[in-house]
């Protein structure tokens, strides 16, 4: 679904990234680990349009999108978390659903059918909700707990109907329940779709993931599946024997 083809990227002399090749497979379940300062978010940036290559290509769905404005990027199928969730923090998690289906990703905005279908989405966006394991649907979200809140992103991928869902350490700040509740809802809602996600806890990667990368300096230093990473002795000198979690 994603191919990048010798991506790299500078912040003015700072060379971040360098020549970075990478397939995400349609359907598949990527991680991206490494430690930090690595360039994983950068990485993720520069695919989602918030930053320009320096050079390289990347590509959605065989077409070149480097260099694209992100809500153009999105409106070809590509949902992306953010790190300090970036909801709608006065609507509730049910009206967030609901305006996320009326704007389905990659189709054009038609003002009046939508109308027509209201109550339908809403009893979908409540079903939803209720799904997503969300405490109130009738609070502002902005008030809904962190956990609760990054759920209601997944959702709104879902809703939305993004085709690429982009998880930049979605478990991060998240006590070990919630953690795990979020490793639940990611790999329900991802289903039938593809995933790239950068995450540290390492519970949460070998729970998800069905393809690991590991980017240290701003290269990959090794792809492959979960069995081949955790055997891969040069991953554990340099990044994977730090992690006690293993
Ligand atoms: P973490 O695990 O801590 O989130 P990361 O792998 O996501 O790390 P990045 O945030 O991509 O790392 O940063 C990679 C490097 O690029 C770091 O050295 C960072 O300081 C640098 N960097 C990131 N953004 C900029 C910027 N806008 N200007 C200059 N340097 C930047
Ligand atoms: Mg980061």
């Amino acid at each position: 679904a994603i191919e990048l083809s010798g991506i790299s990227k500078s912040f003015g002399p700072l060379r971040v990234i360098e020549g970075v090749d990478l397939v995400i497979e349609k359907s598949s379940r990527h991680a991206v680990i490494g430690p930090n300062g690595a360039g994983k978010s950068t990485l993720f940036h520069m695919i989602s349009g918030r930053l320009d290559v320096t050079s390289g290509v990347v590509r959605l769905f065989g077409e070149e999108i480097q260099n694209q404005k992100p809500h153009r990027i999105a409106r070809k199928g590509l949902s992306r978390s953010f790190q300090i969730t970036n909801l709608f923090p006065r609507l509730t998690a049910i009206e967030v659903l609901t305006s996320a289906m009326l704007w389905p990703a990659g189709v054009r905005y038609d003002f009046w059918s939508p109308l027509a279908r209201l109550r339908d989405l809403h009893e979908r966006a409540a079903a939803m909700a209720r799904d997503l394991g969300i405490a109130s649907t009738d609070t502002p979200s902005g008030l809904l707990s962190y956990a609760d809140q990054r759920a209601l992103e997944l959702g709104v991928a879902v809703a939305s109907d993004a085709r690429v869902i982009l998880l930049d350490e979605p478990t991060a700040g998240m006590n070990r329940d919630e953690a795990r509740r979020t490793r639940d809802l990611i790999l329900s809602t991802t289903e039938g779709r593809t995933l790239l996600m950068v995450e540290h806890d390492m519970d949460v990667v070998f729970g998800i993931a069905d393809r690991i990368s590991v980017l240290a300096s701003g290269r990959i230093i090794a792809s492959g599946t979960p069995e081949e990473i955790r055997r891969n002795a040069a991953v554990q000198e340099a990044y994977l024997g730090a992690e006690e979690e293993i």
